[in-house]
């Protein structure tokens, strides 16, 4: 497996080099929106640590991880009205993985709605802006 770049988006994004719309952050892990949504509040969450997915990630910063997704989770059913919920990871390009940074997507669904697939569909800024502040809210809350 080839080993981790720094320079990935995910990677300029924890550092704060490019903008994201962010909803939640603690000292390990950052939420924000995909902006090529699957479905409406598509949410991605990372850990701080340099990890390039599931495995080479440590152990520990896995169990944190998945531990605010399920917080994320739990939010995003409520915001976005979802009657169901996706939790994908993805691992290397043969399993579907585009950016190798660790990360685990949060995606609500509603009953009868396919997904869009993957990078077809780039979400209008406002409507991000829009559903991350709400998302954010019922996170604080
Ligand atoms: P993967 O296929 O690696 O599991 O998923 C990568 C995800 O990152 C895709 O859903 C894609 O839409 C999303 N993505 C790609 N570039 C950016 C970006 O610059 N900002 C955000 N927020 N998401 C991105």
């Amino acid at each position: 497996m080839p080993s981790y770049d720094p320079d990935n988006i995910f990677a300029k994004i924890l550092r704060g080099e490019f903008p994201a719309y962010k909803v939640y952050e603690d000292d390990r892990t950052l939420a924000f929106l995909d902006i090529m949504p699957q479905a409406p509040g598509h949410t991605l969450v990372v850990p701080k640590t340099a990890a390039r997915n599931v495995l080479d990630v440590e152990p520990d910063d896995l169990a944190y991880l998945i531990k605010v997704t399920q917080k994320i989770a739990k939010a995003a059913m409520t915001v976005f009205a979802a009657d169901g919920l996706n939790v994908f990871q993805f691992n290397e390009p043969a399993a579907g993985q585009s950016v190798f940074h660790l990360h685990f997507h949060v995606i609500p669904r509603k009953q009868g709605i396919a997904l869009r697939p993957p990078a077809s569909f780039k979400e209008d800024p406002a409507v991000l802006a829009d559903q991350a502040a709400k998302l954010a809210a019922a996170l604080k809350g």
